[in-house]
C-alpha cells in the first residue's frame, strides 16, 4: 500500500478528475469484457452486470465474452443477454486450456493437491481451482473469442462498482500508454506460493533483465546488516532460510500483488515472447499443482520482471468490491442520474447475498477531491 500509492504520486495520475457526461461520440477501443464464470454462477454473473452495466457500460457498449470449461446452457446464454444491448459471446474452453497438460504426472499433481487439501491451504485441495488458475495465468488471452480483441477488461460474479465510471478507461489507457491496470493491491497467503518468487527471480536472471521500476515493489525491504533479520516475517510466518535469500540474490517476495478478479490490460502483453516464457518456466515448475498459485501474483511478478512503473495504471476513482474486500475512492459531488428500473440499485435480496458489514477497504482512500463520481 504505500508502495502502491507512491506508484501513483510519482508515474501515474487519475484520468479523469470529476464526473463527466459520458461521451460516446469517440469510437470504441478494441476491447471486451472478459467472464469466465459456470452455469451455477448465473446469479452472481447478474450481479456483476447489473453493477458495470449500471455504472458503466449503458454508455459504452463493450462487448462480453464468456468463458467456460463447461457449456453454457441455453438459461445461463438467454438470462445474461437480458441484461445488456452490447454483444455477447459464449465460449468454451477446451482441455489444451484447462486441467492437466500432458506432460504432468496427474498422480502425483493429484497427490500434492489432495495434501494442501489436508493442510487447509485456502482453495488449495480443489482441483478445479488450481486449473482455473493456471488458465488466467496462461491461456485465456489465447482463447479463439479473445484473438481479435486488443484489450479485456475482467469481469467475475458476485462483484459490485459502486462509482460511474464516466470515461472510457481504454481509451485512456492508450492515451497514456498504459499496459495493465489494477484497482486493488494485496497480499498473498504465503502458503499457497511458498516457492513461486524463487522462480520469478530467476527467470529475471537468467533472461538478465533489469527492474524497471516496478520490481522493487514487490520486495521486501532489505534488512542490510542479515544477521539482525529476525526469524519470523511480519505476519508471524517462519522466514525463509538466508540461504535462500541468497539464491535470489538477498530478494524476498513481500507477497503483494494486483488482485487480478478485477484487471484492464493489453493482451498483447500476455501474448508477448517475454510472457510466455515467463509463464512456460513457471509452469514446468509445478508450482499450479505442488503449491496452489494464483494468476494474480503470477500477472503481478510477470509485470514486476518485464514491465515499467509507468506502464501500469492504478485506477483508484474506481469504487470496486470482490467478495470481503473493497476499494472505495473518494467522492466527487452527486451526479443526477435518469432512472431505468433494470439499472436500479441492488434488491435486497441480493444485498443479501452480499453482507455488507463484512467487508474492509485495502487502504486508506486517497483523498484527492474531484476524483471519480458520487458512488453508492
Ligand atoms: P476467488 O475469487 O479466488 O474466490 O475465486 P472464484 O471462485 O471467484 O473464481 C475466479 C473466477 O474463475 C470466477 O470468474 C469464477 O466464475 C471462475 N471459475 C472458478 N472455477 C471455475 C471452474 O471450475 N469453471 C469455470 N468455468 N469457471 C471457474
Ligand atoms: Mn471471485
Amino acid at each position: 500500500p504505500p508502495a502502491i500509492r507512491k506508484i501513483s504520486e510519482k508515474h501515474d495520475k487519475v484520468f479523469v478528475t470529476g464526473c463527466l457526461e459520458p461521451d460516446t461520440s469517440k469510437p470504441r477501443a478494441n476491447a471486451a469484457f472478459v467472464v469466465l464464470a459456470r452455469n451455477k454462477e448465473l446469479d452472481g454473473v447478474i450481479l456483476s452486470m447489473k453493477s458495470i452495466e449500471r455504472h458503466f457500460n449503458r454508455w459504452y457498449n463493450y462487448p462480453y465474452v464468456f468463458l467456460n470449461d463447461g457449456d453454457f446452457n441455453q438459461t445461463f446464454r438467454d438470462t445474461v443477454r437480458k441484461y445488456t444491448k452490447a454483444n455477447v459471446e459464449f465460449g468454451k474452453v477446451g482441455p489444451d486450456m484447462w486441467g492437466y497438460p500432458d506432460w504432468v504426472d496427474t498422480k502425483v499433481a493429484k497427490e500434492g493437491i489432495n495434501k494442501q487439501g489436508d493442510n487447509a491451504i485456502m482453495y488449495g485441495g480443489m482441483e478445479s481451482y488450481h486449473f482455473m488458475c493456471r488458465f488466467y495465468s496462461g491461456f485465456f488471452y489465447k482463447h479463439p473469442l479473445l484473438a481479435k480483441y486488443e484489450w479485456y477488461w475482467r469481469l467475475e460474479p458476485d462483484i459490485k462498482y459502486f462509482c460511474d465510471i464516466t470515461y472510457d478507461p481504454f481509451l485512456e489507457m492508450i492515451k497514456h500508454n498504459k499496459t495493465y491496470g489494477f484497482t486493488i493491491a494485496v497480499k498473498e497467503l504465503r502458503e499457497t506460493v511458498p516457492n513461486m518468487f524463487r522462480y520469478a527471480s530467476a527467470y529475471m536472471r537468467l533472461k538478465g533483465l533489469k527492474s524497471q521500476g516496478l520490481w522493487e515493489f514487490f520486495l521486501e525491504p532489505q534488512d542490510k546488516d542479515r544477521s539482525s533479520r529476525s526469524a519470523t516475517n511480519d505476519d508471524g510466518s517462519p522466514r525463509i532460510p538466508d540461504v535462500d535469500a541468497e539464491a535470489m540474490e538477498g530478494e524476498r517476495y513481500n507477497m503483494c500483488h494486483f488482485w487480478s478478479n478485477f484487471e484492464i490490460a493489453r493482451l498483447d502483453f500476455f501474448r508477448s515472447k517475454e510472457y510466455e516464457d515467463f509463464f512456460q518456466m513457471m509452469d514446468r515448475s509445478g508450482g499450479f499443482w505442488m503449491e496452489r498459485w494464483g494468476d494474480a501474483p503470477i500477472h503481478s511478478l510477470a509485470a514486476g520482471a518485464l514491465l515499467a512503473t509507468r506502464d501500469i495504471h492504478y485506477f483508484r476513482d474506481f469504487g470496486y468490491r470482490h467478495t470481503t474486500i473493497q476499494h472505495c475512492p473518494a467522492n466527487a459531488p452527486a451526479r443526477q442520474l435518469p432512472r431505468e428500473p433494470w439499472l436500479e440499485e441492488t434488491t435486497a435480496d441480493e444485498r443479501e447475498r452480499i453482507a455488507e458489514d463484512k467487508y474492509w477497504e485495502h487502504w486508506d482512500a486517497p483523498q484527492e477531491n474531484g476524483v471519480g463520481c458520487r458512488c453508492r
